[in-house]
Formats: structure tokens, C-alpha cells, sequence
């Protein structure tokens, strides 16, 4: 434990062999000022203070005075497939923060400066980029979406220059755990057959303490988070969610979705859509999230080789084993949740072609994903509803006939009510909040976090927020990484 003001502060990392992190302070930012702050997370945290100024001591008292803990991690990764060298190059972890019912959070800082880790980089962040990761982390946790948590946005008060000169940013970020593949990869890559030992010990007793008495505890923590990140692609893709750097050093051991650069949400349903400026050959598109978490769980697998078994033989094909049971547990999931997401309770193979002719018939009419799930699960049917066109009359027939041959419709709106958000992230209005946000004026993006903090909850008064972007705006939309 180590002295805090605010938060019940661990380091139980700094017990990894110290090849694993770098023991850092922020950057002193002597004219920090908090721009936005959620009191309600630091409620549920229980972090001390509920005042938001308290927070400026992360960088005074606690980055610098009491904490000589904080570090940035070390690890590696694959990113758009080739594997490199990383770490935090621009953030630093000030503690494990144990909540009143023994809960650990990482408490890290995004942009406070550089670490051993950031190469040619400058080791901060823009308050746009800040401010678009709380936004949208924040949204994702409201869906029910495993996601890290933003705790507050600190202005520096220092510039950061890109392109053009923007406001530097700090975000406090809080998740269960930051470890990745990437560590287990810079461990397998860069360190001994203890040093991944030691790593794996770890995280299991972090992470899925249940699991430490199996016979083969690492072949469990495999399987786990196959079922982790599986359970949380396909709700991606429940809510139309494109991440945009599905890089293995962005996938978590915990399941939780993190590091929101260049993520976005789908309009008008393609499996092609992509966003991300960089993202050239969709390798990240909407439709190829569960091919590529697949292949970052095959990297993960690869780097826990060496331990899985004493003998090498046996090692691959538990391996193999493993990642040969992703495409069933995939489908059994994805359609699951896309059949609750249509109103059926239970998961029936014989209902996943009406499945698939849907997203072929949205694709082709290019309709919206969320407001088409979301007429479907109305009683009354607005007169602009998507769902009216007489091309989709066919399929709407034969998806009430299903209906009506299972639960019955009544019973299948209110699944349906839980499982299709009525509000998403817009991309036109995310980014005129954030462009008045970043010119002082607060209220679209106050607004539209109160909008997405409910976002099962029809409101009559919000309907602005269901719009789309108009097709103009969508086809230009481009979002980018490491602002
Ligand atoms: P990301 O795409 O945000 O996951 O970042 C990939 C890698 O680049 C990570 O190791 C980051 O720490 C590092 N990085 C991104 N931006 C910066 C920056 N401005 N300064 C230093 N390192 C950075
Ligand atoms: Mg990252």
C-alpha cells in the first residue's frame, strides 16, 4: 500500500519482475485545471473526495510528493499484423485503487507526459482526443459493455503541437486491469520462461483467481479469454461499435474494450465500414472484428506456448484445441445476441438464416443498424420507420411469423427493449460536441453524455439524437489514432 489522499492505493504490479514496467512520475503541470469530472464513478469507487479539484493531486501531492510508485508499463504487440516494441509512451499508472469491497482499478494517467516507452513520441494527448475517449468509454459502459472508465479530463495547460496546435489533455482512465497481449507477447519475446511464468501467475490470481487450482491453470486463462473477448466482440457488434486498432497490444486479458483512438459507431449497416484514416485495407472493419479477434487470441496463444506444457508437442495442440473451438463458441454467441436482439429468448441454429437475410437486406437498402433494430422493437410504428419500405415487408413477415411461433411478440419487444439501444453515439453530433467543448462550451457534450448514460430509454424530446449523419458527412467521416 502507498500513501494517497484520495484513493486506497496498491502496487501489487510493481511485484513482476522489473522488466515489466518503469517506475515514472508525470510530467508537472503547474497550471492543471480540471475541465470535466464524474463525480458518480468516484462515488461507486468510493475514492475519498467527491470534490473534482481533489483530483489535481494525482499530479501535486500524489504524482509527486507522497507517490513514488507510478509507473508505465512494458509490453509489445501486433499492430495492423507486425509485431514491435512498445509500452506506455504516454501513460503512467498512479495505483491499484481497492474499493470498500475489495475491487482493484488501475488508476492510470493518458497523456502526463513521457516514459522510457515513448520512442519519438511526445507522451501527450490532444483535449479533443481526451475528451472523445471519456465520451465514448463512458457511453459503452451505459450499454453494458465491459469498457475502462474515464474518472476526469485534466486540462495541462500546456500545448501539444500536432498538425496544428491544440489544448494538451490528461484523461484519468480507470480499469480493471491494463494488462494485454502485448504483455504476454513482450514477455514471451523479451524475457525468460520465468518471466512469462511469473506474468501468468499474476494475471490469474488478478484477474480469474477461480481458475488457479485447475489442473492447467494457463490453458484456463486461455479459454477464458477466448469467452472474454468473444462475449465482448459480439456485443460490439450488438451495438454497431468499431474499435479501429484491434492491435493486440489494445486487446485486454480482462475483457474490457480500451484505448478509444480511432473507434466509431455504424450508421447505415455495411460488415465493410471503417472509419479510421489509417485503416487502409479494412483490416478493422465493422464485419472483421471477429476474424481478427481470433487472430489476436492466436498470438495470445502463441506467447503462452512455452509454459502451456513441459512437452512441446502436447503444448501445441492444447493450443490448437483451443483456438479450433473459437468459430462454435463465436457463432453460438454472435447469434445468440442477435437473436435476442430480433426477440427470441433462445438460441435455435434454425433462426440464423433469418439472421443472415437480414444484415443482407440492410446492407443492400443501406439502413441504419440501430434505428432498424430499435422500430422493430416499437409497438407502434413510426411513419418514417425504416421498417415500413415495402422491399423489407417480405422479411417482416416472416420474422413475426417466427415471433409468434416462440415467445410471442409481446414477450419479444421487451427483450428486444434491453437489447437494441435506442441512443448511440452519433458520429456528426460527437464531433460538434467536442468541437464546442474544446472552445469552452460545454452543453452539447454534457447534453449528449446525459443522453447516452440512458441509452435503453425512448425519450420523445430527444429524438435529434436517433438522427444519423447525413450520407455527405458519413462518407468523410474520418477518425485517427494517437491524437
Ligand atoms: P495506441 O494506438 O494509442 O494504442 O498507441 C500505440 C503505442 O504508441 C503505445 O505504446 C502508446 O503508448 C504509444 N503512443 C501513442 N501516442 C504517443 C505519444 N504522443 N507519445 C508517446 N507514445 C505514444
Ligand atoms: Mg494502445
Amino acid at each position: 500500500m502507498h500513501t494517497s489522499n484520495l484513493f486506497n492505493f496498491d502496487d501489487s504490479y510493481l511485484s513482476l519482475p522489473n522488466k515489466f514496467y518503469s517506475i515514472v512520475k508525470p510530467s508537472s503541470f503547474t497550471h492543471a485545471e480540471i475541465f470535466l469530472s464524474n463525480e458518480k464513478l468516484c462515488d461507486e469507487l468510493n475514492v475519498s473526495s467527491k470534490k473534482p479539484d481533489d483530483l489535481l493531486t494525482l499530479f501535486f501531492d500524489e504524482g509527486w510528493n507522497k507517490n513514488t510508485k507510478s509507473f508505465a508499463q512494458a509490453y509489445a504487440g501486433h499492430q495492423f499484423g507486425h509485431f514491435t516494441k512498445l509500452g506506455d509512451g504516454r501513460a503512467i499508472i498512479m495505483g491499484e485503487h481497492i474499493t470498500e469491497n475489495k475491487k482493484r482499478f488501475d488508476i492510470q494517467l493518458k497523456g502526463s507526459g513521457k516514459t522510457i516507452y515513448s520512442r519519438g513520441g511526445d507522451g501527450l494527448a490532444t483535449l479533443k482526443a481526451m475528451l472523445r475517449e471519456y465520451l465514448i468509454s463512458e457511453a459503452m459502459h451505459h450499454l453494458n459493455i465491459p469498457s475502462s472508465r474515464s474518472l476526469a479530463v485534466i486540462k495541462t495547460g500546456q500545448p501539444v503541437y500536432r498538425e496544428v496546435i491544440h489544448e494538451g489533455a490528461v484523461l484519468v482512465r480507470v480499469m480493471k486491469s491494463h494488462i494485454r497481449v502485448g504483455t504476454f507477447e513482450y514477455a514471451a519475446h523479451f524475457g525468460s520462461s520465468d518471466d512469462l511464468k511469473a506474468l501468468t501467475a499474476y494475471t490469474i490470481k488478478r484477474l480469474y483467481p477461480d481458475i488457479e487450482e485447475d489442473e492447467n491453470p494457463v490453458i484456463g486463462l486461455l479459454h477464458k479469454v477466448i469467452a472474454n473477448q468473444i462475449e465482448l466482440v459480439a456485443n460490439w457488434m450488438r451495438v454497431g461499435f468499431i474499435h479501429g486498432v484491434m492491435n493486440t497490444d489494445n486487446t485486454s486479458i480482462s475483457g474490457e474494450t480500451f484505448d478509444y483512438g480511432p473507434c466509431a459507431f455504424m450508421n447505415a449497416y455495411h460488415p465493410d465500414t471503417v472509419f479510421s484514416s489509417i485503416d487502409i485495407n479494412g483490416r478493422y472493419a465493422f464485419g472483421n472484428q471477429p476474424n481478427i479477434i481470433k487472430w489476436n487470441i492466436a498470438k495470445f496463444a502463441e506467447a503462452l506456448l512455452p509454459i502451456i506444457h513441459p512437452d512441446k508437442e502436447k503444448s501445441l495442440h492444447l493450443a490448437q484445441t483451443a483456438i479450433d473451438g473459437f468459430n462454435e463458441i463465436w457463432n453460438e454467441k454472435y447469434y445468440g445476441i442477435m437473436l435476442n436482439k430480433l426477440g427470441f429468448v433462445s438460441n435455435k441454429p434454425e433462426l440464423y438464416l433469418l439472421v443472415d437475410e437480414l444484415f443482407d437486406l440492410m446492407e443492400k437498402l443501406k439502413m441504419d443498424y440501430t434505428n432498424t433494430f430499435w422500430a422493430l422493437s416499437q409497438e407502434l410504428s413510426m411513419e418514417d420507420s425504416p421498417i415500413n419500405r415495402s422491399d423489407f415487408k417480405p422479411w417482416l413477415l416472416k420474422w413475426k411469423d417466427a415471433i409468434n411461433n416462440s415467445c410471442g411478440m409481446q414477450q419479444a419487444k421487451q427483450l428486444m427493449k434491453t437489447h437494441n439501444p435506442v441512443f448511440i453515439p452519433r458520429n456528426h453530433i460527437v464531433e460538434q460536441a467536442l468541437d464546442e467543448a474544446v472552445n469552452g462550451n460545454l452543453s452539447l457534450f454534457e447534453k449528449l453524455l446525459g443522453v447516452l448514460s440512458q441509452p435503453y430509454q425512448y425519450q420523445n424530446n430527444l429524438r435529434d439524437f436517433m438522427k444519423p449523419s447525413n450520407t455527405d458527412f458519413e462518407m468523410s467521416y474520418q477518425t485517427f489514432c494517437g491524437t
